[in-house]
């Protein structure tokens, strides 16, 4: 059946998924880099390739998205992250219709339909508000790790005032804020739900539609996806691993890329030379006009299972 590679170059985060030839996750890992880096890249595909106990000679295919998607070698093709986290997410969470990515330099609104085809996108990356990088400034005003920043906001009672949202005064005004001696929880509170107010005007653009979808690493800051639901007046869902989305999709994608470059079966003759014809079960001969479609896109949702890296 094969097994096939995603990889998603972030801009903090170097991400890798084998999946087997049914889609599965065999093995994944995340890794932390300073900048956008081969090193960091090469480490999570030599991590996820050791879990998974295949040589890299041995894959069917590898995919590539993120940022640094051009630097990744050997891969087949590359695609935006836009249409991998749709794909993605879309095998994780069946039925999806908006994915909401928040990662380390950028935002995305996506809308999706069935087969995690993307409708409608948009994308911040321009400035830092909204994203990652944002709440990595508040996390460093308020000195605490950017993975307590969600606990602490959730503590938060009152709603101050924050006016700025351009990371570079976010700092100033946060400090300002400090030095009133407001309650550092309703500071962290206020900005997360700033955020999400610029969040819900990136929404805007593709137009509201649910099921909701929050992946990236934001997604692991429970208030993040509190203040999101809070602004979008909907539930939003988080998968089990909201990091992993777009490698996982790219890692579907090559799969579905070796799948199509198959040739079809009745190309290949058997061992008396005749050119066999398989049906599906259920399909009779008398249903049938002889041709032989090619494999289409692969119902992946309900089987997946997830190994940690
Ligand atoms: P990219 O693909 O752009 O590298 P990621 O999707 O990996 O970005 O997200 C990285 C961002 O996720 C970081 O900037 C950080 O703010 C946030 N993040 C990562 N882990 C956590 C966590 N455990 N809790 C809260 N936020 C997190």
């Amino acid at each position: 059946m094969g097994t096939f590679l995603g990889v998603d170059l972030g801009s903090t985060t170097a991400k890798a998924v084998v999946v087997d030839g049914a889609g599965r996750i065999v093995a994944s890992s995340i890794v932390q880099m300073g900048a956008v880096s081969r090193k960091g890249m090469q480490r999570a595909v030599d991590r996820a390739l050791a879990d998974a106990g295949i040589a890299e000679a041995d894959l069917g295919g590898t995919i590539a998205t993120g940022y640094g998607r051009r630097l990744v070698p050997g891969a087949m093709r590359t695609y935006t992250e836009i249409t991998c986290h749709a794909r993605g997410t879309a095998a994780m969470v069946p039925g999806v219709r908006l994915v909401v990515d928040i990662g380390g330099q950028d935002s995305k609104a996506i809308t999706v339909d069935d087969e995690g085809l993307v409708q409608e996108f948009a994308m911040n990356d321009r400035c830092a508000s909204g994203t990652g990088r944002f709440y990595e400034v508040l996390a460093r005003a308020v000195e605490c790790e950017v993975e307590e920043i969600g606990d602490l906001a959730m503590r938060g009672t009152q709603d101050l005032e924050v006016s700025s949202m351009c990371a570079t005064f976010a700092e100033t005004e946060i400090v300002s804020l400090l030095a009133q001696d407001l309650p550092v929880e309703d500071i962290a509170a206020s900005v997360h739900r700033a955020i999400a107010a610029r969040t819900l005007a990136l929404v805007a653009q593709v137009g509201r539609r649910t099921p909701v979808v929050m992946t990236g690493g934001v997604a692991q800051n429970r208030a993040a996806v509190h203040f999101l639901s809070e602004a979008l007046n909907a539930e939003v869902g988080v998968p089990e691993h909201p990091q992993l989305t777009g490698a996982y999709g790219a890692a579907l994608l090559a799969m579905e890329s070796a799948a199509r470059s198959r040739p079809p079966v009745a190309d290949v003759p058997n061992a008396d030379g005749i050119f066999p014809h398989t049906h599906a079960a259920g399909h009779s001969c008398a249903d049938c006009d002889g041709t032989l479609s090619t494999p289409g896109p692969v119902d992946l949702g309900a089987r997946i299972s997830v190994r940690e890296s």
